[in-house]
This record gives structure tokens, sequence and C-alpha cells, in this order.
């Protein structure tokens, strides 16, 4: 059996279609056919090259935020990681990270932290050859926790689960943001508009969000955001400060959170912290990129920056429940705007790359491979 894979061949570079061989499904392993495949901000930042990333010399097959469905079940694999009776063909959310179990992080309960759980890029040489979203199969290695998808959830809304929703949702609960607190989120991509339903969802007073373009705020407010602040109208770092002031009471927000992926926004929304708030630092993947802080606004301050990449497993079936419960609330169908068959990644990624520049809608762009 044969599957198709775009693989990455480096920034600048367009993608290649190439047939792989369908492996073998060892015991503890299940194959997916993979339905829908976001293109994820994180991805963007792969594609354009602004971290240094060493490629395997066949290319790389990469993409994460995805659903499908079970193809093929390892012999030992009989339910989901929640213990339900699991058969081919049912629909899937699952974890793209796999924690080693043997490292101080893991030892003490804190799969996310784990520092093995993404191993080096892989091409498509090499077993199980299927190690992203953008292929029709993905290979759900060994130790990867999976859940059966609740019908009334269709795959627009599901694809998203995986990354974006759980990395949002796992976030809050590390920064521990309570009923009734004031948040500001700083970016309306698809983790921020996301994150500001979730924080609603948590019961969260106020919610402001951050951004410079008018259509991702007009879609935050739709997805329960109190107040939006747009940069190319209030322009001084100072004034957006004090409208946040003015919206938590005077005090300052109890959480603020980057959500952007450019890290000269962090002393902006560290200013934006009351006294003893917490930072949620999520956006900035790519190493290398720095700031000038000044550590002695911390210790007045009393202010916490916690860092969160990826999440624990248990965060994916509270997610689906989530959109259960709030599907009709907030317009979720919305958040992936463009879809693209798997033989038009290259278009997919240079539209959404567009995006961020201002100059088209789409908010998130899916492959259905
Ligand atoms: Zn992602
Ligand atoms: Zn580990």
């Amino acid at each position: 059996m044969k599957g198709k894979a775009a693989v990455f061949l480096g920034p600048g570079k367009a993608f290649e279609l190439r047939e792989l061989t369908v492996p073998d499904v060892e015991p503890d392993a299940v194959l997916i056919r993979v339905s829908l495949a976001n293109v994820c901000g994180s991805d963007l930042h792969f594609w354009r090259g602004d971290a240094p990333l060493k490629l395997p010399q066949d290319g790389w097959i990469f993409g994460h935020e995805m659903t499908g469905r079970v193809a093929k079940l390892g012999r030992n694999v009989k339910t989901d990681s929640l213990g339900r009776p699991l058969a081919e063909g049912d629909r899937v959310a699952y974890t793209y990270f796999y924690p080693c179990g043997r490292c101080a992080a893991c030892l003490n309960k804190e799969p996310a932290a784990c520092l093995f759980k993404i191993g080096r890029p892989l091409g498509p040489s090499e077993f199980p050859h299927f190690h992203g979203a953008f292929a029709e199969y993905y290979y759900l290695k060994p130790g990867g926790a999976l859940f059966k998808v609740p019908a009334e959830l269709s795959d627009a809304l599901v694809s998203p689960v995986n990354c974006a929703l759980s990395q949002v949702i796992f976030g809050l609960h590390k920064v521990g943001l309570r009923f009734g607190d004031t948040i500001v989120i700083q970016g309306a991509g698809g983790l921020g508009i996301q994150a500001a339903a979730v924080a609603k969802d948590m019961g969260a007073a106020v919610v402001i969000v951050v951004d410079q373009i008018a259509g991702r705020l007009e879609l935050a407010r739709q997805f329960g955001a109190d107040h939006t602040i747009n940069l190319k109208e209030v322009t001084e770092r100072k004034d957006r400060v004090k409208l946040v002031r003015d919206w938590t009471g005077g005090a300052g927000a109890d959480v603020a959170c980057d959500f952007v992926g450019f890290p000269q926004v962090i002393p902006e929304g560290l200013d934006m912290l009351r006294q003893g708030g917490t930072y949620l630092e999520i956006g900035t993947i790519s190493r290398g990129a720095k700031i000038e802080l000044e550590p002695a606004s911390l210790v007045w301050g009393a202010k916490r920056i916690v860092g969160v990449i990826m999440y624990d497993p248990w965060v994916i079936p509270r997610a689906l429940d989530f959109l259960v419960r709030n599907r009709t609330r907030w317009p979720f169908e919305r958040l992936i705007s463009h879809t693209y068959p798997l033989e038009k990644i290259d278009e997919a990624f240079t539209q959404s790359e567009w995006h961020a520049k201002d100059t088209t809608r789409i908010m998130r762009a899916a492959l259905t491979p």
C-alpha cells in the first residue's frame, strides 16, 4: 500500500509530493488516514526559515495540527486513551509528540515539559515514513495518545484540537487562570482567537485582545473578547497599557499571554499585568530571538513568566468537550477559512503568508490529503 506525502526541502523551495510505502503497524501503534491538516503558525515559521533548521538529506515531512480516521490499529490497541473501544474507521484526535518516560520532567509527571517528546526532523526514507500531517497518513507511534471524536463535531472543528486549542487550554491551566480574572491576549491568530473563547468558558470576567489586523480583531470579538486594541489605531505603547488599566479597574490584568510569535511584544504584555500577575509565553518558538527585559520590573511587580510548550494528553478530551458545549456559542467553523488539496500545499502556505501581511482574510488554511 502506498500513500502521498508532501516533502519540505527547505525555506523558499516548493514542496515535493512523493508516494511512500505505508509501513506495517507495530503492535502498539496506530495508522491514521488524515482527513484535515492545518497550516499552523509554527509551520509558517519553519517554512519561512525564521530559525535555523537541520533538515534530513531527503527532506522533512512535517505539519502537526490535524485530525483523521483510524486506518489500522496495532494488534495490542483495542481502545482509545480513555479506555473506550476503538475500531478502524473511527474519527480520532491525537497527540503528535511522544514524551520519553525516562527524564526528570517525565518522572515528575510533566510530560509536556519533556525535552525529548519531539525528536529531530525525520525524512520520508526513515521508518515509519509518515511523520507529519501533510500526508495521506499519519503514523501514531507507540505511546501516542488518541481519543474518539464526538459525532456532533465536524472535522473542521476537530482539526485545531491537537495543537492550537489544547495548547491554549493547557497554557491557561498552567498560569492558573481563575473565575473572574481579567486577561490580555496578545495576537489574534488561531491560538489567540481560541484563547479568548477558552478564557470566557473558564470564567474570565474581562478578555482583551491586541492585534494589528482589523478582521482578526473582529473575529476575536465574535469569540468572546470584551475589548480589542488595534495597534494601528492605538500606536503608542503607553496608551495601550492605559486602556488595559482602564478596563481592569485600574489594576492591570491578572494574566497576559503572548500568542504573537515575535518576542518584541513581551515587555508590553508584562506592563499590562497587575502587581502579582502572570505572563504566559507560548508564541515565541523560534530559538535565537531575543528581547531586552528589566528584571527589576518582575521583582518589584512580583510577576511571573510561565513558558509552555505543547500539553499533557488529558487536555484533548477536555478540548473536545469544550467544543461540544460551545459549538453554537462561538463560530468555530470560521477558524478554517480555506481548504486545499495536498497537491496545492505551496499555495496554502503562500496564501497563509499573505494573510500575515494583512492582504488576505485567511484565518487558517487546511489541507485535505
Ligand atoms: Zn501548531
Ligand atoms: Zn521525558
